[in-house]
């Protein structure tokens, strides 16, 4: 099928979007639509609010209309992953898809690009790091994308530090065996003593909770008194606000700070890689007019 754009919509147009409950912040719609009309793609990507409870009946009514994907984000990455017919090896191994392509043949793909979106994301923040020790804060779907992105990239050990400590653990148990012994992962609670020792071992914080996203602005989900070491890297996947107080302190401790707009540019990129079946290469002067063009949206809310 060909792909290339018109003008206007046509019988041709393919249809993407994202579904998720609530979506109406999403930035999705603006970065998609961005990006196809940049590589000249003829589709449209829209926003989907859906309930839970009706999730599996949109996605099958997705597929009866002839929708070439979608894009799924919370709460429904997990149910995603359950009515896909064949899933990638991330999103298997997440037990989560954010990607989902309707074939030909009726079937459903699942994929989970938030990996890549991290992956990405650090090559361009810290391309130097190697043979690196890490901690993460959080244990949600999120984490555990980062998680395998850091083992991916050569990580040696990661903390995982989480309000419920049962979550971590499971997460240590789900995924520590898949990833072999290159990447060793291990839980610790979420005090302060617990998380210094981390720090103090590791190259790179990063923030996969929602703690300290807007409207909750004055929250950091750093135990009180932890204090970071100017030599690190530290991010935050969130990116409402662009600088949280974590990063903020980060910054005022000396170390260079990155936030969540290129995982998110990152993972919508890879979506459309796999929609589209090509490779799709960012200029660096575009892969600024995008983090521009979302900066102002954010700004403008
Ligand atoms: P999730 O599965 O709901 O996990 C939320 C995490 O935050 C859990 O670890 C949870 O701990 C923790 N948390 C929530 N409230 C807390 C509190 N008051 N104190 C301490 N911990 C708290 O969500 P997710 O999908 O992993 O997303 C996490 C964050 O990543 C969100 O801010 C999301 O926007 C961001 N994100 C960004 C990108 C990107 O492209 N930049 C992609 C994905 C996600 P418990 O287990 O104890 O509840």
């Amino acid at each position: 099928m060909s792909f290339a754009r018109k003008q206007l919509p046509d019988a041709h147009t393919a249809t993407l979007g994202v579904v998720g409950h609530p979506v109406g912040h999403s930035l999705s719609p603006l970065l998609q639509n961005t990006l196809l009309r940049k590589l000249s793609l003829n589709a449209c990507y829209h926003a989907f609010d859906v309930e839970p409870a009706r999730f599996r009946d949109a996605i099958r009514g997705a597929a009866s209309l002839g929708f070439l994907g979608l894009n799924v984000t919370v709460p429904h990455k997990q149910r995603a992953a359950e009515l896909c017919d064949l899933l990638s090896d991330e999103a298997r191994l997440l037990r989560a898809a954010n990607t989902l392509v309707f074939r030909p043949d009726g079937s459903i793909f699942g994929a989970n690009t938030d990996p890549f979106g991290f992956r990405r994301a650090l090559q361009e923040f810290r391309p130097d790091l190697r043979d690196f020790n890490a901690l993460v804060l959080g244990a949600g779907g999120a984490a555990r994308s980062v998680v395998l992105a850091l083992s991916q990239l050569g990580s040696r050990n990661v903390w995982i530090a989480n309000r419920t400590r049962s979550r971590a653990q499971a997460l240590v148990q789900e995924l520590g065996p898949a990833l072999g012994e290159a990447t060793a992962l291990h839980d610790l609670p979420l005090d302060s003593s617990n998380v210094q020792r981390a720090v103090d071992a590791s190259q790179l914080v990063v923030n996969a909770t929602s703690v300290g996203m807007a409207p909750d602005v004055d929250a950091t989900p750093l135990p009180p008194g932890v204090r970071l070491n100017p030599a690190m890297a530290v991010v935050d996947l969130i990116y409402n606000p662009l600088e949280t107080r974590f990063l903020r302190e980060a910054k005022e401790a000396g170390c260079e700070i990155d936030n969540g707009l290129n995982m998110l540019i990152f993972q919508a990129v890879a979506s459309l890689e796999i929609w589209f079946e090509t490779e799709v290469n960012l200029e660096p002067n575009f892969l600024t007019e995008l983090r521009t063009l979302l900066t102002g949206a954010l700004s403008s809310e």
